[in-house]
């Protein structure tokens, strides 16, 4: 295959692409086929982890698993701390879980994972955001504060249910800075040195649907057709960042989220545009593809402009990163980058951090 034309030659000519092995249901109430799905699934005794914003759900959810419903679990963190899961962990094994169903946004699914990992049950993955973790293959979790990443294919759920209706309640301030970390998977995909024409297919997809999609939300939130656009659009986002290798913008929010403890969708809001002005010069192909994603304008403001509306982050300061840290956090990232579209140096990751703050 000839190489990506946003990309040097790679010395490998090979492009390699592994299919994640998933059942999707899809539609308004789907959530309703959760216990038809353990079943399924062989599952008599489920636990199930739900963040407080699902409670109505997840105690709707909980009457219709009835007595199959082992133990419900409420507390999942964000980037999951191995205490946590530890303490999930031992309610799962006091309560025989065989299964365990995650409802919620990308805490409640890592939690989920993180508990199926260490006890090989199977998954089902409600979600309630636009993370796209269901979707992959990858766990992050923190112990001591240092954050490691696992990825196998095991991890990912075998079943996921993308049902509109629980993300209705998602304010419009979560709504933004959740699309666009969705958005962030697609366009980083879009130049990843192993995008292939499959990866290029689901990013673009992606890219249109939640460009087009999002003011739509933003605008009426509890529409639930521009919702399920939305949630279907993320979901191909999620499989990109399943599917190929994120560079700068996911290393550089890895290392400031991880680092300084900043909130993940909003980090990832805020960096997105400040990447695509990096890069996207470098990246004609990229480039082309999202201005047809934003009907024909600069997406670098197109983003920029949503990323600031409906009291989006506005500066990596305003998110509490330490000026004095930028620099250490650019020569961290810029050393261990993988092959990317524009050369990277520490001096051009800081300015890019400076501009950010
Ligand atoms: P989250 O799950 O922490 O949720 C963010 C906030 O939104 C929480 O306060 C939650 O209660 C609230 N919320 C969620 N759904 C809601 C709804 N429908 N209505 C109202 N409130 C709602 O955040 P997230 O951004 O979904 O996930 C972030 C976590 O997921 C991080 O730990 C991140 O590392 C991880 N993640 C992992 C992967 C992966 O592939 N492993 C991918 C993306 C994100």
């Amino acid at each position: 295959m000839a190489h990506h034309p946003d990309h040097p030659p790679s010395p490998s000519p090979v492009t390699v692409h592994e299919t994640l092995s998933a059942r999707v249901l899809i539609g308004t109430g789907s959530r309703h086929t959760v216990p038809g799905e353990c079943a399924r699934l062989g599952a008599r005794r489920v636990l199930l982890v739900s963040t407080p914003s699902a409670a109505r759900i997840a105690d709707e959810l909980a009457d219709a698993l009835g007595p199959v419903l082992a133990a419900r679990f409420d507390r999942p963190a964000v980037h999951t701390p191995v205490e946590v899961t530890a303490e999930a962990l031992r309610l799962a094994e006091r309560a025989g879980a065989d299964s365990v169903v995650a409802l919620g946004g990308g805490s409640a699914i890592g939690l989920a994972k993180a508990l199926s990992v260490r006890t090989g049950i199977p998954q089902i993955a409600v979600p309630t955001t636009y993370a796209g973790s269901e979707a992959t293959p990858v766990l992050g979790e923190t112990e001591n504060g240092v954050k490691t990443t696992r990825r196998a294919p095991g991890i990912a759920p075998g079943t996921i249910v993308y049902d509109p209706e629980p993300t209705l309640t998602l304010p419009p301030g979560l709504t933004l800075t959740s699309a666009l970390n969705a958005l962030a998977h697609a366009v980083e995909a879009l130049w990843a040195p192993d995008a292939n024409p499959l990866s290029d297919a689901l990013a673009s997809e992606a890219a249109d649907g939640l460009l087009a999609t999002l003011p739509l939300v933003l605008g009426e939130p509890t529409h639930p057709g521009h919702r399920a656009r939305l949630q279907t659009s993320a979901w191909l986002a999620g499989l990109c960042l399943a599917g190929t290798s994120m560079g700068l913008h996911h290393r550089l929010a890895h290392a400031l989220g991880g680092t300084y403890d900043l909130p993940h969708a909003p980090l990832h809001a805020l960096l997105l545009p400040h990447v695509m002005a990096f890069n996207l010069p470098s990246a004609p192909r990229a480039a082309t593809r999202l201005v047809r994603a934003t009907g024909g304008a600069d997406p670098v403001a197109a983003v920029a402009g949503l990323a600031r509306s409906h009291d989006g982050p506005t500066t990596l300061a305003a998110l509490g990163a330490p000026r004095e840290g930028l620099r250490t956090i650019a020569e961290r990232v810029a050393a261990a980058l993988p092959p990317h579209p524009r050369p990277v140096g520490a001096d051009s990751l800081t300015r890019l951090l400076e501009e950010a703050f």
